[in-house]
């Protein structure tokens, strides 16, 4: 248990904010964009700067207290209970060298902030489908880029990293300086450090198109197997990915849509009004949207082709990387899942990989699952009544479409995280091994221990 001394020396070392449980800070400094999730640390520190996650963590190591991190929250999986919590939204240093054509953010930069900062020169990072995200949790975990297909992983195109190692030392990594820990600190998410600025790769924009289409939900059947036949006929710029949504009555879901079971096509492309259409019109044709939003579109925009939630929500979330997703697959889903089904998912959603993903970058990284043809990634709400239901929806879904899948999952699609077997699923095997080893150099006490964490491997002999 902490004592009264043992705050008053963690303030003494930090600049930031320092909360306890009833602090009238611990509340806000402790909440997550998934709101089901309530962590409860014994407490936080709301860092200022690099400096102050290094004194925190060391703070701790001192005290064998375990450290867990937050940005934003989008990746709070689970809980964090008890020990100390870092939070770094405070750390929003964004520099772009645009002749360089690279980033340097903070740990607590957002990639909308990022996006702001490069389109004026002409230059995009590889963010995901919400801007709202955090550069850093998301890199840290692979990162499945909206232009995955093009570029390939967020991770693939980190140049060099800041991090705090669980004995308190801040360290610059890169591809030659503790080249193994650069290496698996890309993929392997927080496990072997928490990280306080990285630096990465830039990639030109020239002409965008992007958007979304709505179907009825009645229809699809005929949209999924024409998504399927479609896909081999695309080039790499163009990067598609469908869900089957069940919208809410909510705010953030345009009003004709709302209470609606649609299909949702999402569609980016660098190119041209004309070669975007061309290439859409097929799956223009295969039933009568309810909405079109797709089109010549501004960068900044870029939120709209997915249109996730934008404010906090409580859910719950599953994915598995899949082989293949032919006729008996698409069945199966829709057998669950369909028109006519009491599926009480929000979302399921299917991202074709292939491209650039299943290359890797010139520096290899710990993002495993490159042999994968789809990610299936499902979500719903995490609160009563329907909570119950989404979980054993969720268990369903992931059983009947293990035959197509590879019995693996990328870390962050994984969904709460089970026993180690099930963490282990993350990686490949030779990946996760390497993992555990690190593990064992770089955190012996088992500091980082929350979120998607595993342990080290045990002591030779
Ligand atoms: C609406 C939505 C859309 C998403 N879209 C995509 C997508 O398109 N592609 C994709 O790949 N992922 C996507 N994700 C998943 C997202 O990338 C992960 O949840 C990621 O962990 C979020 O990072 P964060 O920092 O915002 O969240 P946080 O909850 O703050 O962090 C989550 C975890 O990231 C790690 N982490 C955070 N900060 C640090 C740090 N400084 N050092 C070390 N580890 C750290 C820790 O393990 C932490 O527990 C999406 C999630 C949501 C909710």
């Amino acid at each position: 248990m902490l004592l009264e001394d043992d705050i008053r020396a963690l303030s003494t070392a930090v600049s930031g904010i320092v909360a306890v449980p009833d602090s009238p800070e611990f509340a806000e400094e402790t909440f997550a964009f998934n709101a089901a999730t309530v962590h409860r640390p014994e407490v936080v520190l709301g860092a200022a700067d690099a400096q102050d996650v290094a004194a925190g963590v060391k703070w701790a190591a001192e005290r064998s207290l375990p450290v867990s991190v937050q940005s934003t929250g989008h990746g709070a999986e689970s809980a964090v209970d008890g020990g100390l919590l870092i939070t770094t939204r405070r750390l929003q240093d964004v520099h772009i060298d645009p002749v360089e054509r690279t980033a340097r953010v903070g740990a607590g930069v957002k990639w909308r902030s990022v996006l702001e900062a490069s389109v004026p020169h002409g230059l995009i990072g590889l963010h995901g489908s919400s801007t709202d995200v955090g550069v850093v949790g998301y890199t840290v975990g692979g990162g499945l880029p909206v232009l995955g297909r093009v570029h390939g992983f967020a991770a693939d195109h980190v140049r060099s990293m800041e991090v705090v190692t669980a004995d308190g030392a801040l360290r610059r990594i890169d591809a030659e300086t503790e080249a193994e820990l650069f290496s698996l600190m890309r993929g392997g998410k927080g496990n072997l450090g928490i990280v306080t600025a990285l630096e990465f790769s830039l990639f030109p924009l020239g002409e965008f198109y992007g958007g979304g289409i709505m179907y009825p939900g009645a229809d699809a059947a005929a949209i999924l197997t024409a998504f399927r036949e479609w896909l081999p006929t695309l080039p790499d710029d163009a990067s598609p990915s469908i869900s089957l949504l069940r919208l809410p009555d909510l705010d953030f879901v345009p009003p004709p849509l709302r209470g609606q079971f649609v299909v949702h096509l999402r569609f980016a492309f660098l190119g041209n009004k004309e070669d975007g259409d061309a290439l859409l019109a097929p799956m223009r044709a295969v039933s009568t949207p309810l909405m079109d939003t797709a089109g010549p579109m501004s960068y900044l925009d870029v939120d709209q082709i997915h249109m996730d939630p934008a404010d906090p929500l409580p859910f719950q979330d599953a994915g598995a990387l899949l082989t293949d997703f032919g006729e008996d697959a698409v069945a199966e889903l829709l057998r669950l899942a369909g028109d006519g089904t009491d599926c009480p998912l929000l979302l399921i959603e299917i991202r074709p990989l292939g491209g650039a993903l299943s290359r890797g970058g010139i520096v290899p990284d710990a993002v495993s699952g490159r042999d994968a043809a789809f990610l299936l990634f499902l979500l719903g709400f995490r609160l009563p009544p329907v909570a119950a239901a989404v979980s054993e929806s969720i268990r369903a879904i992931l059983a009947a479409m293990a035959p197509y899948s590879t019995g693996y999952t990328l870390v962050n699609f994984h969904g709460e995280p089970g026993d180690e077997a099930d963490r282990a699923r993350a990686w490949s095997p030779a990946v996760y091994q390497r993992m555990r080893a690190a593990k064992s150099s770089y955190d012996p006490g088992n500091l980082l221990r929350f979120g998607h964490a595993i342990t080290g491997a045990p002591a030779a002999g």
